[in-house]
């Protein structure tokens, strides 16, 4: 037990709870910054979703459409993306980040026109994001199905190895002092009046001028004030492939977003998706199963779009991750107003690999008493306590509430 008795060890400044992508990079961050961190995970560094998702990374997101959280979203994206792009000096790590750009392949009206409507805004916040028939975007990918409609594509966008990047920051903490304790739950925070003063852990009380939340779909469980449905598990899929020649010359989403994939630099295809056909669109479970109606989908997807793996493919593995859905759609970032010691990085729904890195700097300069550089209004942990909580989640919409979307896909007879 860490107690400020005389002689014994002293307490951190700062627990960071959680060892994905964003406790890592925000317990490297603090321990850069001079705090002394303990970080406690319960499994393992990377193994919650930051260790079973796809790798796709950018900035912006093809889901909100106000203008003010389009911007907000994209600057701080954004961002991440410029940080990525030196991240591997900085961290002496490759983590295999290509940036060929990203194609959203567009397949029935419905989503050309929803793409009319956000490709402006989107290039009026800073994207250069263009929509392109399918001709242009047979040229840059040309394996894809003659039946697409349009596309959109934008430059500058790509993928990563996740793990590499997120064991590199865990190390990268370590070697700046950092104590990083695996195979740690914390059951709960400790509080004095409205103010979070630590955690237990295995038993142990563990005192601390912050707390930081880093615990993603998990974090409704260590904060039961936070409203219901504000912040929800989500289940996704994933199946791999064998090693194939090139096919994907950069990261393609489709159905508003909802199917996605990737060809890693070993040729492995990644492809993921089709939640609508799971138990409840996976929403609600923390069950780490694949199903196969969710596989066969995604399988299905994928030789849809790109013919010539009809038949060919051999998928070699599977696996399900768990996300942070929240109710809007949007992250929770900074200082939870009601609870004094208790800042939050939590809910990055599908896209944590284009926010993590840098919101680590972001939580460490704000600890550190410096103004967080981006407008963080979006993001506040506390919104969901000002009103009811209504279920706006754009990564959702179109799924459950209207099935057709089941079955369009390219029609290739
Ligand atoms: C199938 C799938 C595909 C995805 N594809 C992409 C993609 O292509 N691009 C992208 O950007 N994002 C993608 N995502 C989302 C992305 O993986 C997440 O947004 C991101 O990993 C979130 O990182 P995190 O560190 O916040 O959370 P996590 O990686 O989930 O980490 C939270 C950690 O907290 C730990 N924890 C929880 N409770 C406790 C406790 N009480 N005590 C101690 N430790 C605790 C957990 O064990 C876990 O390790 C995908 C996710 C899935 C599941």
């Amino acid at each position: 037990m860490i107690q400020a008795a005389p002689g014994a060890r002293r307490s951190p400044d700062a627990i960071v709870v959680g060892g994905g992508v964003t406790g890592t990079s925000i317990a490297w961050r603090l321990s850069e910054a001079g705090k002394r961190v303990l970080l406690l995970e319960r499994r393992g560094i990377c193994a919650g979703a930051s260790g079973r998702n796809a790798g796709i990374t950018g900035a912006g997101s093809g889901m909100h459409e106000s203008p003010a959280t389009i911007r907000a979203v994209y600057a701080i994206t954004s961002a991440n993306l410029r940080l990525l792009k030196t991240l591997h000096e900085e961290l002496d790590t490759d983590f295999e980040l290509r940036l060929p750009g990203r194609m959203d392949v567009i397949t029935t009206q419905e989503q050309l026109a929803y793409a009319e409507q956000v490709v402006g805004p989107k290039r009026e916040a800073g994207s250069d994001v263009e929509l392109i028939d399918p001709d242009t975007a047979r040229s840059i990918m040309p394996g894809l199905s003659p039946g697409i409609l349009a596309a959109t594509y934008t430059r500058d966008r790509g993928h990563l190895w996740p793990f590499a990047l997120v064991t590199g920051m865990a190390d990268a903490a370590a070697r700046l002092g950092a104590e990083i304790r695996i195979g740690e739950t914390v059951e709960r925070l400790t509080r004095s009046g409205d103010r979070v003063t630590g955690v237990v852990a295995g038993g142990e009380t563990i005192f601390a001028e912050d707390v930081v939340l880093a615990t993603n779909a998990w974090t409704p469980r260590l904060l039961p004030d936070l409203p219901g449905g504000a912040l929800v598990p989500a289940r996704g899929q994933i199946l791999v492939t064998q090693p194939l020649p090139p096919l994907l010359a950069c990261p393609f989403g489709t159905n508003f977003d909802k199917e996605y994939g990737r060809q890693a630099p070993g040729g492995q295809i990644v492809c993921g998706g089709f939640r609508r056909l799971d138990v409840n669109e996976g929403l609600g479970t923390y069950r780490e199963e694949v199903t196969l109606p969710v596989l066969a989908g995604i399988a299905r997807c994928l030789s849809d779009l790109f013919p010539v793996l009809q038949g060919k493919a051999r998928v070699v593995r599977s696996w399900a991750g768990i996300m942070g859905f929240t109710a809007d759609g949007l992250p929770l970032i900074g200082r939870y107003e009601p609870s004094p010691g208790l800042t939050i990085a939590a809910g990055f729904n599908g896209g944590g690999f284009s926010w993590g890195v840098i919101v680590g700097k972001v939580i460490a300069g704000l600890l550190s008493g410096q103004e967080p550089g981006f407008d963080l209004a979006p993001f506040r942990p506390a919104r969901f306590h000002d009103g009811n909580v209504a279920w706006e989640n754009p990564f959702t919409a179109g799924e459950k509430n209207n099935p057709r979307h089941a079955q369009q896909l390219v029609d290739t007879a």
